[in-house]
């Protein structure tokens, strides 16, 4: 059985024909294990990692051409960033950088890790391959009268107030699964009969996100879940982990560093080792590549013999 059928690594559009809403959702497992699997994060860390991983999905799913969502936390805590990356391909990469000895709470949210000095930042961008990047910042609080300081509860307000259309986000985690839903309300017509419908069906999603994953195809999860309305699904598009580094991006990130900032490692090592944040694969740039990056192959100062093969 495949995994689309067997009911992992996935996600599906759907809307409901007898309610003024339509959403996607996403199940992560294998790669959510094999995204984490390069990483060595606290309990804390790899939790928040996976909402933002699970929420990307779902924005990702809406993008119309190449691109990537990225969404990163900002601050001066204990854990001052977490990024998550998504493509268009439904690929996406995560890493978080945490402070050296820190000791972190098992259960702790986004704020208190980030920045619990209420001054830290939650960044959406949406990179297209080709074009505009657009970038949409809302300040790290953690709780408010609406909301309860969670990743699922903090996208749900930007994207109500961005796209003026009133938008739930579900995040669950249950073991090592990760599932994901945001469901927007459409406009309706009927606008009194519309309201109890979309207050139905969100109070079912609730209801349905307080139980224990079930490891059903969506065609068969939804229905079941929205009993009583009629849902219409998309065919479900598999999700999987993927980074996208490479020697290139590698060496394009050295250029930026600058020549002066990285010679002394050259002239005493004869070559920059570095690695993927992301995935942790290693990059060796010997000192021909680094001459040729700044200087084609005509640099003076490399050690050594000048046989260039
Ligand atoms: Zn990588």
């Amino acid at each position: 059985m495949d995994k689309i059928s067997a009911g992992y690594d996935q996600l599906t559009r759907f809307w409901l024909d007898t309610a003024p809403a339509r959403g996607v959702v996403a199940r992560l497992d294998e790669s959510l294990a094999s995204a984490l699997k390069h990483h060595d994060y606290p309990p804390a860390v790899v939790s928040l990692l996976k909402q933002l991983a699970g929420a990307a999905v779902l924005l990702a799913s809406n993008l119309k051409q190449s691109a990537q969502v990225i969404l990163q936390a900002q601050g001066t805590g204990e854990v001052p960033l977490l990024c998550v990356e998504a493509t268009d391909e439904l690929t996406f990469r995560v890493y978080a950088s945490v402070r050296e000895g820190a000791v972190l709470p098992e259960a702790a949210n986004i704020t208190t890790l980030v920045a619990p000095d209420g001054k830290g930042r939650f960044v959406l961008t949406i990179a297209p391959s080709n074009g505009q990047m657009y970038q949409g910042i809302v300040a790290l609080q953690s709780s408010s009268e609406t909301s309860d300081g969670s990743i699922a509860a903090l996208l749900e307000d930007y994207l109500s107030n961005s796209q003026q259309t009133e938008t739930r986000m579900w995040l669950r985690e249950d073991g090592d699964v990760m599932e994901a839903m945001l469901m927007e309300r459409l406009p309706d017509r009927s606008e009194d009969a519309a309201t109890p419908a979309w207050n139905t069906v969100t109070a079912q999603a609730d209801a349905i996100f307080k139980e224990h994953f079930m490891p059903f195809p969506y065609s068969e999860w939804l229905q079941f879940s929205f009993a009583g309305h009629d849902v219409k699904v998309h065919p479900s598009q598999p999700v999987s982990f993927a980074c996208s580094c490479s020697i290139e991006r590698v060496l394009n990130a050295l250029k930026l560093v600058g020549e002066d900032e990285l010679k002394s490692l050259i002239v005493e090592n004869g070559k920059i080792e570095t690695r993927c944040e992301f995935c942790g694969k290693g990059y060796e740039v010997s000192a021909i590549q680094f001459s040729e990056l700044f200087h084609g192959v005509e640099a003076s100062y490399l050690p050594g013999s000048r046989t260039i093969q």
